[in-house]
């Protein structure tokens, strides 16, 4: 039986996917770029080498997926390593492949891939999934801080390529200002982080639905996507009373994902108004 290291390249909720340049077997299918694994050779060493070879780029801490065996018609057997990979530096070089895409993980069934890549779609969509309850759960912990504080509980974790750079809560009492929300000063702290005017492929975890200013912030900055938790039915401006985040009128458009950890968000908020309003 062959062996194979396959990675699965991320970037906010995006796989990069290719057809590689005429072989037989793989005529007109979409694949993860990878490869087989020589003798003496781990499957993280084999895909590191695949990667350097095949697309010229350095990968770092690849993430287990899950293993695949697959048979071909013919009767020739194989077995597959799949990993997610999140972080490599180099620029990538394409000639081994006929036509490349970056494929939203809700796509990438409607398009033909290879079976064995198909059987740990599941996988790949529950990494993601976990990825948001992780990131959320934090929010959840700025949220409990701002409660402490008295402010309203609302947090906000900014992540770029799945590490946290910007977390905050709700300020408006401590600052005096109706506009100190999380996500506004999330936002502002991941631009001075990235030193950057815009935060391209960042993904926005916050526990209540944005409001219209804060939707506007997270267009104008480009974050990639936003995941939010309880939706806000007062001055929800990503799904509930505006789609602000993701209309297709403005000139950038966030994935949106709401309802995330809703009932743990939305708990904190009942608790801190019960308490407050006594
Ligand atoms: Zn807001």
């Amino acid at each position: 039986m062959q062996e194979v290291a396959v990675g699965v390249l991320t970037e906010a909720r995006r796989v990069f996917i290719g057809q590689r340049r005429a072989t037989a077997r793989y005529g007109g299918m979409w694949e993860f770029p990878g490869g087989k694994i020589e003798r003496g050779e781990s499957p993280v060493g084999a895909l590191s080498r695949e990667l350097r070879e095949e697309l010229g780029i350095e990968i770092a801490e690849p993430r287990y997926l899950g293993t695949v065996e697959h048979r071909y018609d013919d009767g020739d057997t194989f077995r597959v390593w799949y990993y997610r990979v999140e972080q490599w530096h180099g620029t990538f070089n394409i000639d081994l492949w006929e036509r490349v895409a970056w494929v939203s993980i809700e796509e990438l069934p409607s398009y033909a891939l290879f079976e064995a890549n198909r059987a740990i779609l599941p996988a790949l969509a529950a990494s993601f999934e976990s990825d948001d309850e992780r990131f959320m759960r934090i929010a959840l912990a700025e949220a409990e801080r701002a409660a402490r504080s008295g402010e309203v509980p609302v947090g906000c974790v900014i992540t770029l390529g799945g590490t946290i750079i910007a977390r905050s809560h709700n300020r408006s009492e401590e600052f005096r200002a109706a506009t100190a929300h999380a996500e506004l000063l999330a936002i502002r702290q991941a631009l001075a982080h990235r030193q950057s005017r815009w935060l391209d492929g960042a993904t926005l975890y916050v526990t209540l639905e944005p409001c219209p200013m804060c939707a506007g912030a997270i267009v104008l900055a480009r974050i990639a996507r936003v995941v939010f938790g309880a939706h806000d039915p007062k001055a929800g401006a990503c799904e509930t009373l505006y789609t602000l985040a993701s209309d297709p009128r403005l000139n950038h458009r966030a994935v949106v994902r709401g309802g995330v950890l809703a009932e743990q968000s939305q708990a904190i908020l009942n608790a801190f108004f019960r308490d407050h309003c006594r």
